[in-house]
């Protein structure tokens, strides 16, 4: 049986970059991933701001386009915020977790794509993991699936599998049964356009807020390389103040691709559709650590729910992780309180006051709100419409109200004036 200091089970970006950061400090790890190639399971939008880049040290390959502009869409009011400089990326999601992986081999690891996390027990100090394998026979005329049961050791086991959390919970009531979590349901086309629209597109990330495009939830436009958009809705599960049932989520994306890129179908192609289900644990409410099982990424909610945004933040919690489980290993300290307390001082914070805006915004507001919303945020500089977004910064929302104060003064004086002119003789 093979044995391992640390063996994290899914080659998301948060287990990617727990095993790239492992590795390169000699420990021994094994990444374990479900499907065989990359190009399985690439469900993320996967847009992230420009700092992701230099924080992550992850080279130009990885991306598929980056982003100047940014446009809100909402029933009745459009805001677009331009730059001349680059303030993000569109990852291609696929070449962002072979690059981590690679990474993983280069400094040593071991990287195990087609095995899938089956169970595991504590025997003696140590845990002995299952997965199961499965090959095609192609010699084989029936092609019949085989599946293998493979058992390794391990001192620490992470659990990177996404909103599955199929280790930590692995043997537990299924978490999710409570009303503990909040839903998001997303799904996104992959289409590739003609020359004109993808130029129209390609230094822009859009957004759709509000009952015309986006009822309960938002969806997107962003742009990635070789004439293709991604086009996707995401939904916020729960009952609407407002809204009754909503149509299905594919029937907003093709509105989207039909009434604002002006395509029918016979003028793009679809290359592929994928999604998946995000459940965030309201109030950072998921379990972090089982004796020497924890948890990383979206299985312990890092995923921002206000924009779904879970790459970066994926990547952080890796990174908050690598300490302690090097600790653990060399003897420093037997438990992993510590780690959760680390993330939660990292995340708690911002993560409660978003969850709220979040439960607001997509199940409480009324169109109206919305527009009104999108109409207020016209009035303030991009940087700062960046910090709310991707930094959470909730202060900055303060700097509409100078401008949009200074509009209505002069709009006001000017509407004296007029009043004047009409009474003057
Ligand atoms: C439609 C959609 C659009 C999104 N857009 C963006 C975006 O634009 N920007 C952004 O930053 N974030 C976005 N996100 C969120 C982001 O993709 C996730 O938050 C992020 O990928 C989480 O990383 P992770 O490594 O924790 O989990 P994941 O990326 O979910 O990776 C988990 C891995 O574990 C594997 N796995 C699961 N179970 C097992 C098992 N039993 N055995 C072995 N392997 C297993 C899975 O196959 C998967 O590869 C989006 C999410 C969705 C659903």
């Amino acid at each position: 049986m093979e044995e391992f200091a640390v063996v994290i089970i899914g080659a998301g970006p948060a287990g990617g970059q727990c095993a790239r950061q492992l590795a390169q400090q000699g420990v021994r790890v094994l990444l374990v991933e479900q499907h065989s190639n990359f190009s399985q399971n690439n469900y993320s939008s996967a847009a992230s701001p420009l700092e992701t880049m230099a924080l992550f040290d992850l080279p130009p390959g990885v991306v598929a386009r980056y982003w100047r502009n940014l446009a809100i869409a909402a029933t009745e009011k459009e805001q677009i915020w331009y730059s001349d400089q680059p303030r993000g990326v569109v990852f291609d999601f696929a070449k962002l977790r072979q690059f981590l992986a690679d990474t993983v081999t280069k400094a040593g690891g071991q990287v195990w794509l087609g095995h899938r996390f089956w169970g595991y027990q504590q025997v003696g100090d140590g845990l002995e993991v299952t997965l199961r394998r499965s090959s095609k026979n192609s010699l084989s005329s029936d092609s019949v699936e085989k599946v293998e049961k493979v058992t390794v050791k391990t001192q620490v086991l992470i659990d990177a599998t996404g909103s599955k959390r199929a280790v930590i919970n692995c043997g537990q009531p299924k978490a999710t049964d409570n009303n503990q979590y909040y839903r998001g349901i997303g799904t996104e086309y992959l289409i590739t356009v003609d020359e004109t629209t993808h130029q129209r597109f390609a230094d822009t990330l859009v957004f759709f807020l509000g009952y015309r495009w986006s009822p309960q939830g938002y969806s997107w436009i962003f742009p990635m390389d070789n004439h293709q958009l991604k086009v996707g809705t995401a939904i916020f599960a729960g009952q609407h103040r407002y809204l009754g049932e909503l149509k299905p989520l594919r029937s907003y994306t093709e509105a989207i691709i039909r009434d604002y890129l002006k395509l029918e179908k016979s003028q793009y192609h679809l290359e592929e559709i994928h999604g998946s289900v995000l459940d965030y644990a309201v109030n950072q409410g998921d379990t972090y650590h089982r004796g020497s099982v924890l948890a990383i990424g979206d299985a312990v909610s890092t995923v921002n729910f206000l924009g779904g945004e879970g790459i970066r933040h994926g990547m952080q919690g890796a990174n908050i992780a690598v300490p302690f489980v090097a600790d653990y290993l060399r003897g420093h300290v037997q438990a992993f309180e510590k780690y959760e307390q680390a993330m939660k001082a990292h995340f708690a914070e911002p993560w409660q006051r978003t969850e709220k805006l979040s439960q607001r915004v997509y199940l409480e507001f009324g169109d109206r709100q919305i527009d009104l919303g999108v109409t207020y945020l016209s009035y303030l500089r991009y940087d700062d419409v960046l910090d709310l977004l991707f930094h959470y910064r909730f202060d900055r929302i303060y700097g509409g109200i100078t401008p949009l104060l200074l509009k209505k003064v002069a709009q006001f004086s000017q509407q004296c004036r007029q009043w004047l002119r009409k009474l003057s003789p």
